[in-house]
């Protein structure tokens, strides 16, 4: 059975003592309420917060997560985070590709197969980030272009190491907007991905892989959102940063 996730992303937002209360909260709900040991839930926190917030998880059911890294382990490189720093802390999970890492900072698929083989080699889990524009969705590219960045950017990999890849689709118009995207369109994409997996790898491989659902996830759709077949749980952004709603996603499964 696949793993159920749950994962917050802060994105850049709270304060380093608002941050604190609301980790505390979310830990002490999801050791009170969450019941099924198949469900992970995965906090991405900001960089300067992941240390201090790492000693204030004491439960196996919720992960420290980072948002980024950067792909070599050291050196000159003013300004950056290593998956080994991020390591040496704690951190268990590692968004790669965000789309707005993808549109702001311009990190294309190459660069971030780069960091999916750092995260791997450190024995650290990648939550790999996919997803198309509304324009790419209205010329009908959408199922290409997803596939597409999951060839360039994890192809490459072993078949072990594939399955210890976390993939989340997250349409770029439904991130932030408050525009979901429909149970059809979740299923459809997350069983195109999953069906384009097997192509390489296989469908046992393929059927162990958890393809996370991202765009607008919220306390109302998560339950009809996670009860599609191929969808294995939500990389949540606003929704994330309220502790009941939050937790509330995660026990939607
Ligand atoms: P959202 O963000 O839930 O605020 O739409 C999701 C994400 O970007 O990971």
């Amino acid at each position: 059975m696949r793993k159920k996730i749950a994962a917050g992303n802060w994105k850049m937002n709270k304060t380093f003592e608002e941050g604190q209360i609301l980790l505390s909260e979310v830990v002490n709900m999801v050791k009170d309420e969450i019941v099924n040991p198949n469900v992970q839930v995965v906090l991405c926190v900001p960089f300067p917060y992941l240390s201090t917030f790492g000693k204030l998880i004491d439960t196996p059911k919720v992960s420290l997560g980072a948002q980024n890294c950067y792909p070599k382990a050291s050196g000159a490189y003013t300004g950056e985070v290593s998956v080994p720093m991020l390591q040496s802390v704690g951190v268990q999970h590692i968004v790669i590709g965000h789309s707005e890492r993808r549109q702001y900072f311009n990190e294309s698929d190459a660069f971030l197969a780069e960091k999916v083989n750092a995260t791997l080699e450190a024995g650290l889990t990648p939550i790999f980030c996919c997803g198309e524009t509304l324009e790419q969705r209205n010329e009908g590219i959408h199922f290409d272009f997803v596939s597409g960045q999951l060839t360039n950017s994890l192809f490459h990999l072993s078949a072990d190491d594939l399955k210890k890849v976390v993939i989340a689709y997250e349409p770029i118009w439904a991130i932030g907007t408050g525009v979901t995207a429909s149970n059809d369109q979740a299923q459809e994409m997350h069983k195109v991905l999953r069906d384009h997996l097997a192509s390489k790898y296989g469908a046992e491989v393929a059927e162990e892989i958890s393809i996370l659902y991202g765009g607008s996830v919220n306390g109302a759709n998560a339950q009809e959102l996670f009860a599609c077949p191929d969808v294995d749980g939500g990389l949540v952004g606003g929704a994330s940063l309220k502790s009941r709603e939050f937790v509330n996603i995660a026990k939607s499964f």
